[in-house]
């Protein structure tokens, strides 16, 4: 796919009922292409009163969604598949065109993964069992109603897809609100939720603004559930809201991974791999491994290895085949991620790669900060751009103590030449999953954090049941 595939047009309507409809406000927000630096559409500011209709529509959806039998409920879902699958190249190249992220992973991430999970819950619809029994009770597993779904913009159909496709298996009607930096790729979604033919109602997209649309369907009296994925500042905010009326929350928040390195690791393909981690997205991925723990003795090595690994990452427009490193999605994150770099030095931290970057486009170069302290704001806060801290540790206890200081648990990496003392370090880190030795991403596993990283699991059943209450009936 090529740039010139990248036509995105404005979209001035809301999906409502099974319907487009125009929103209630006049408002709209502009998308920028972080390459070019041009706004390239626009969609429209939903307001609470378009979020009022929507949750009104998932309402009256609701009672015959969940009556549905999961296998025929999976059979909507199939269709879904089928008209998102055809939409494929268009998904990857908004992605690219919106986000930033090089094409050749916006086909296989951006694009891939969702589908990927859509079908691991079709699946899953059909086979996970609703009834189990407990003595003389009857255990029922019941959609818990309606959903807030609320997303970031770093994976923006993927973080959707695992919300929406999860809650409408377990049988719950959604409201969904797209990041407002990346809300095309939802109306492509929203495009095959049309075409498939999902009962009305069943999925509604209300676009626009965290402080306008967020709020008002974190706090909506008739959501049952609020899932969000985005920062802990906004997951607390919402946290909060839905405290008032003892609504569920799911969190799925930031992140400070650990790739902890053993001294009998291989070294080099541990250090290639923790690089290509840190700098997948440009850094913006919330499981990125941002601190890289090596042992002391093997510390000068690590560093000229990483600057090698981070050489790689050429920089470019990222629907160039060859370009690597796209740029962030808009100047206010490449301000923020410079400042943290700019920080980091101040603290102590030495710069090891060059900083120049193309011309045009937001564009933070991949950055390796060495003689980082572990208490110091670059190892403790997320960045979210391409910037790893080396740390140095001296024997596995303080490779866990350090790789533990962090008010974050979300992913995280172990690295031996023995497994089962890769094993146990893992055992001890306090972190929603780990990687052992380079091991795969599982669209099945449990997905979430530890500590502030959030509440609550995605993907799998552990994501399916999320969106499901328990009932015990004694017979
Ligand atoms: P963000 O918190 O700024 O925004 C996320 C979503 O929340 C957006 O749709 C935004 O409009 C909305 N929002 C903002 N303020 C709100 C409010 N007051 N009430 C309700 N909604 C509000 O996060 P972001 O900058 O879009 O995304 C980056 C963050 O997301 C990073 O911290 C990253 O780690 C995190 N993230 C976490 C995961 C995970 O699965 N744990 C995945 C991806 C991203």
């Amino acid at each position: 796919m090529a740039r010139a595939d990248f036509t995105p047009a404005d979209r001035g309507e809301l999906y409502i009922g099974g319907q487009w409809r125009p929103a209630r406000g006049g408002g709209s927000i502009a998308v920028e292409d972080p390459f070019t630096e041009q706004v390239v559409a626009h969609v429209p500011a939903g307001t609470p009163a378009d979020v009022d209709e929507a949750v009104a529509a998932a309402k009256s959806a609701f009672e015959p969604w969940a009556a549905l039998a999961p296998s025929a409920r999976a059979e909507h879902l199939s269709r879904l598949h089928q008209s998102l699958a055809n939409r494929s190249d268009e998904i990857a190249t908004t992605v690219t065109g919106e986000l930033g992220t090089p094409i050749k992973v916006s086909h296989r991430v951006q694009t891939g993964l969702p589908l990927t999970v859509l079908d691991g819950y079709i699946r899953l619809a059909k086979e996970t069992a609703q009834e189990g029994e407990i003595g003389n009770s009857l255990i029922l597993r019941e959609p818990i109603g309606v959903v807030g779904a609320i997303t970031p913009w770093n994976y923006p159909l993927h973080q959707v897809m695992a919300k929406v496709a999860a809650a409408l298996a377990a049988g719950c009607t959604v409201v969904l609100k797209p990041s407002e930096l990346t809300p095309l790729v939802a109306y492509l979604l929203f495009d095959a939720v049309h075409e498939a033919g999902l009962p009305p109602g069943v999925v509604n997209l209300v676009p626009g603004t965290g402080p306008e649309v967020g709020q008002a369907i974190a706090g909506h009296s008739d959501v049952d559930m609020v899932s969000f994925t985005g920062s802990t500042a906004t997951g607390r905010r919402i946290s909060h809201l839905a405290a008032d009326r003892i609504a569920k929350v799911s969190l799925e928040l930031g992140g400070k991974s650990a790739n902890v390195i053993l001294d009998d690791a291989d070294l080099a393909r541990a250090v290639k791999t923790g690089v290509g981690n840190a700098f997948l997205n440009a850094g913006q991925t919330c499981t990125a491994w941002t601190r890289m723990l090596v042992p002391a003795a093997q510390y000068e090595q690590a560093c000229e290895l990483a600057v090698q690994a981070a050489k790689a990452y050429a920089m470019g427009d990222p629907f160039d085949e060859t370009t690597r490193l796209g740029p962030l999605v808009s100047a206010t994150q490449r301000d923020r991620v410079h400042g943290f770099v700019q920080r980091g030095r101040a603290e102590g931290a030495t710069l090891l790669t060059p900083d120049d970057v193309p011309d045009r486009g937001y564009f933070v170069a991949p950055t390796v900060l060495a003689d980082v302290d572990p208490k110091s704001t670059v190892a403790q806060e997320e960045i979210f751009g391409p910037v790893l801290a080396v740390i140095p540790f001296g024997d596995d206890d303080e490779a866990v103590a350090i790789a533990n200081d962090s008010r974050y648990g979300l992913a995280g990496a172990v690295w031996s030449g023995d497994p089962d003392r890769a094993l146990a370090v893992a055992k001890r880190l306090r972190t929603g999953a780990v990687d052992v030795n380079g091991g795969a991403f599982n669209p099945l596993a449990p997905f979430g954090g530890y500590k502030q990283s959030g509440l609550g699991r995605e993907l799998g059943v552990f994501g399916l049941e999320e969106f499901q209450q328990v009932k015990a009936v004694q017979r």
